[in-house]
């Protein structure tokens, strides 16, 4: 949570008894370490919630409190404040009741803000209520001017047309907190996409003679070669923003038929709590997470393709594994979260600080517990199973669809079938899934012929009658699309007795599945059955990412 300074908040959080000055002491260590803002850290460790802080700030000012989360203005009410008053005193409407209209801004002490809203709303009573930064910013997205259009003034009216797109294009994807920007050359112009709850979504259009400024401008921001047309490069950008946020990307340029694509990846922007029960695990899986993580040594991996939310459920596992007494180094690449506690390294291929190489000098360092970015060749594979082998709990992810595909993988990078049967812990793989917008959920009853013909195969997972499903009708909260947030669904394969005795045999994926679902394990799409019927997702979005299993081919 940006924009709420430390000084204030630890001021606020103490006097109202809602931390303890060590806790306090505790947050500013971190800070110290890995940056993490004070707030964050409360955040980050449970100490208080979201609403607690906007209640506490709201009675600093002596305002009520008004929660933008929980009851938001639709498009037409906020549109009775206009922009400039709106984006001048960052102020939204809220809500209006007999006793007068309610309008929220996270500054409630501006001298001339009663005076515009007097002019707005004439003689009507007006509350000013306090609202959090981040939720006033999130409904002052409603105001934006659509991308291309900005794009259209900046060309015809800036000296400075290249950084002020970059600029317009920064600012929208972090509105719409959004996980990846594309640039997409395509013929006459270059397309700009978002990447938005693992949806891509376009943004807006740059003409191609504008283009060539913008790509050379992210090649010297990032350290990369301008001169160079013909050769993927990777680099990093810092970007600080004109709120002073701090924004890391990840910068990718690939050479392509029509020109070089751009993507640049969001890396620190929303850190958010990473609770377990957050990331969509459901009681029984959390109960396996954990039983295997209990264990002072062996190996958990996650698998899914990229973007499927792995290390998202490795560090919401690692926050829960760290304590004080409990030394947790991790080697990645990149560092995506910054955890206070954790000793976290920087895969770096300059000077040569590779997987293999970094993992083998953590485990001289002895630490209870290592996460391993990505397992991508076998002499990582090969030194993660000895560490792992040699009292150390290992965690990592691994390139496979789904988890009966990782144990052959594995045998096929040279790994001893003796060494994995007796190390492996667990294998977890995962998707993310869009959950309904909570905003305009609404039910619907399906047939069992209907379930069917939407996604065939799913219907023997459903009971044989009329059920009622849920979906999104679409409103100004998700953009018209009726998802909103993405959860993860999960299968699991538990290293049992009887599976170990398999994974001597070189077994094929099939067998090992077979050994597993008799045992229990539940697959992707079964888990995302269960979401369904909850009204989290729905069926066609479920069918999106995992299919039902009697469909999948494994091979
Ligand atoms: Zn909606």
């Amino acid at each position: 949570m940006q924009n709420i300074a430390d000084d204030i908040i630890k001021e606020l959080l103490l006097k109202g008894n809602y931390v303890t000055a060590d806790d306090v002491k505790a947050a500013e260590a971190a800070k110290e370490k890995t940056h993490v803002g004070v707030l964050d850290w409360f955040l980050a460790e449970g100490l208080v919630t979201k609403d607690l802080v906007g209640q506490a700030m709201a009675e600093s000012f002596k305002a009520p409190y008004a929660d933008l989360n929980s009851s938001q203005p639709t498009a037409e009410q906020i549109a009775k404040i206009p922009e400039e008053v709106a984006t001048k005193y960052r102020v939204v409407w809220f809500t209006e009741s007999k006793k007068g209209v309610t309008v929220a801004t996270d500054n409630p002490v501006q001298e001339q803000l009663e005076a515009e809203l007097k002019k707005i709303f004439g003689t009507s009573k007006v509350t000013v209520a306090y609202a959090l930064p981040e939720d006033i910013e999130s409904t002052l997205i409603h105001y934006r001017q659509k991308l291309s259009t900005r794009f259209t003034e900046i060309i015809k009216t800036s000296k400075r047309v290249a950084p002020e797109l970059i600029d317009a294009i920064i600012d929208d994807a972090v509105a719409f907190r959004c996980s990846d920007i594309h640039f997409e050359p395509q013929g006459a112009d270059v397309e700009v996409r978002f990447r938005i709850d693992g949806v891509l979504h376009e943004a807006g259009r740059i003409p191609k003679e504008n283009y060539d400024n913008v790509l050379n401008r992210v090649k010297v921001q990032a350290h990369l070669r301008i001169d160079d047309h013909f050769s993927a490069q990777d680099g990093a950008i810092r970007y600080t923003n004109k709120q002073n946020q701090v924004l890391d990307f990840r910068v990718s340029i690939l050479p392509t038929l029509s020109g070089e694509k751009i993507v640049m990846r969001v890396l620190s922007q929303y850190v958010q709590g990473f609770a377990l029960t957050d990331v969509g695990l459901s009681a029984p899986d959390q109960e396996l997470f954990f039983k295997a993580a209990k264990k002072p040594f062996g190996m958990i991996l996650v698998t899914g393709p990229t973007g499927s939310g792995k290390t998202t459920t490795l560090y919401a596992l690692l926050k829960t594994l760290n304590r004080p007494e409990v030394n947790i180094t991790t080697i990645e690449d990149p560092v995506e979260y910054h955890i206070p506690g954790i000793n976290q390294i920087q895969i770096n291929t300059q000077t040569n600080l590779t997987f293999a190489k970094g993992l083998r000098s953590i485990a001289r360092q002895d630490p209870d517990i290592i996460l391993v970015g990505e397992i991508r060749d076998s002499e990582t594979a090969e030194i993660a199973v000895n560490a792992a082998l040699t009292g150390h709990l290992l965690l990592s992810t691994f390139h496979a669809n789904d988890a009966a595909t990782a144990v052959p993988r594995l045998l096929d990078m040279g790994i001893e079938p003796f060494l994995l049967a007796s190390t492996l812990e667990v294998v977890i793989a995962q998707r993310l899934v869009r959950k309904i917008c909570e905003n305009c959920r609404h039910a619907i009853i399906v047939s069992p012929s209907e379930l069917e013909k939407s996604v065939p195969g799913a219907a023997h997972y459903f009971p044989k009658k009329s059920l009622t499903l849920y979906a999104g009708k679409g409103c100004a909260n998700c953009g018209g699309t009726g998802f909103k947030g993405r959860t993860a669904i999960f299968e699991f394969i538990v290293m049992t007795p009887e599976m170990q005795e398999l994974l001597l045999h070189h077994p094929s994926t099939n067998q090992i599945w077979d050994l597993a679902s008799s045992q229990g394990a539940k697959s992707m799409f079964e888990d995302g059955v269960e979401k369904v019927k909850n009204g989290l997702s729905t069926l066609e979005e479920l069918a999106r990412v995992a299919a039902p299993p009697d469909a999948k081919h494994r091979s």
